[in-house]
């Protein structure tokens, strides 16, 4: 029968009157770039995240390179970032023309290990761009305590972390700016590319704003260059839809998560951390096999009970390809992140998987590792 990693089409069933009534709404109106739709859904994420302002783009890899650009770190800069997250993160670190420097991971929470990142300042940082991955905070205070100390910018790039919680706050209202990604398979996901910027900084909020309208304040005038990065009104009007239904999906995540805490206990596998500093999401529930040739065995008999797996990921970021060509780039050693490389894998801990599912995932995993 299978169990897919993440049941998109459950979900729709399930909203499947209210999508299909923005859908002909949209179409009837023949609005389909910005407009009402859009800003009541930035007043939305604004008000959910509890930050003052929200801007709508095209996706989460453009929100991050909005903020970077809106913030003037480029050229000569040196941004500080972990190499465990999706190449967008480094990408908007590039594409503005800074130096991504990478730090190691903490092993169970794969995120930026705060403790090596006082070592990894010099005279160039700018900023420090902490990710947190698969849907749970990095340790926020010491790391801002730092950046204060040193004058640098913080941007989280929270796109697996929307609903996450640090210390009582959402995840975006956390540093200068954060970027969210609403691509479908993000907790909150529209029905294509969309993604949004959050800030309490009004002057930060109306650069990026006018970055991703061709540098425009006033029609046909142009004081920067920008580039297009828009949300769809559709786009907006089916997360409005959905967004009161986010708080219910990350329980269901973090309850999913849980079984398998105490399913998988005492097994080969490294279960996932969570930190007692707020309520991880569980964009992902992740573990980590002793070797990769155990994550391989293990991934070959869910895919032969036809449930859903992938790495995540396969190859940390300063190891790949592109780093290369960076002028200057030194491939720095990261053992921890380095040792996740083919073991770390995904089990499905989407909405609505219901015990008897998560039970055939622990049986077949539990059988291949016992092979
Ligand atoms: C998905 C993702 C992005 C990019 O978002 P897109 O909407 O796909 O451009 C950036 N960073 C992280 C950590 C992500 O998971």
């Amino acid at each position: 029968m299978g169990i897919p990693l993440l049941d998109l089409k459950a979900q729709y069933a399930g909203l499947k009157d209210e999508l299909d009534a923005v859908w002909h709404d949209v179409m009837g109106n023949a609005g389909f770039i910005g407009g009402p739709k859009v800003k009541a859904l930035e007043e939305q994420i604004a008000t959910y995240c509890g930050t003052e302002y929200a801007v709508a783009c095209a996706n989460g890899t453009d929100a991050l390179f909005l903020i970077m650009a809106s913030l003037d770190i480029g050229m000569g800069d040196e941004v500080i970032t972990t190499p465990f997250t999706f190449f967008a993160t480094v990408e908007a670190i590039a594409h503005v023309g800074a130096t991504p420097v990478f730090i190691d991971i903490e092993p169970g929470t794969y995120n930026m290990d705060v403790a090596k990142l006082e070592a990894a300042i010099t005279p160039k940082t700018k900023a420090i761009m902490p990710v947190h991955i698969f849907g749970q905070c990095v340790d926020m205070d010491p790391l801002l305590e730092i950046a204060q100390r040193h004058g640098l910018i913080v941007v989280e790039d929270a796109c697996q972390a929307i609903g996450a919680t640090y210390k009582g706050k959402r995840a975006g209202s956390l540093a200068r700016a954060a970027a969210f990604s609403f691509f479908p398979s993000k907790n909150l996901g529209c029905a294509g590319d969309g993604g949004i910027i959050t800030t309490d900084d009004v002057d930060l909020a109306a650069k990026c704003r006018k970055l991703a309208q061709h540098g425009t304040s006033k029609k046909y005038y142009h004081d920067a260059f920008g580039t297009n990065s828009r949300l769809d009104s559709l786009q907006a009007a089916i997360l409005s839809v959905k967004l009161p239904h986010l708080d219910d999906w990350n329980a269901q995540r973090r309850a999913a998560g849980s079984y398998y805490d105490e399913a998988l206990a005492g097994t080969d596998l490294a279960l996932p951390v969570a930190r007692e500093f707020g309520d991880a999401v569980y964009h992902l529930y992740i573990v980590k096999a002793a070797d990769a040739d155990q994550a391989t065995k293990v991934m070959a008999a869910l895919g032969e009970a036809g449930i859903g797996t992938a790495l995540y990921y396969p190859l940390c970021l300063h190891e790949q390809e592109a780093l290369a060509t960076l002028p200057g780039y030194v491939r720095p050693s990261l053992p921890e992140a380095e040792s996740c490389n083919s073991r770390t894998f995904a089990l499905p801990a989407f909405p609505g998987i219901t015990r008897e599912q998560q039970d055939e995932v622990v049986r077949v995993v539990k059988e291949a590792l016992a092979r």
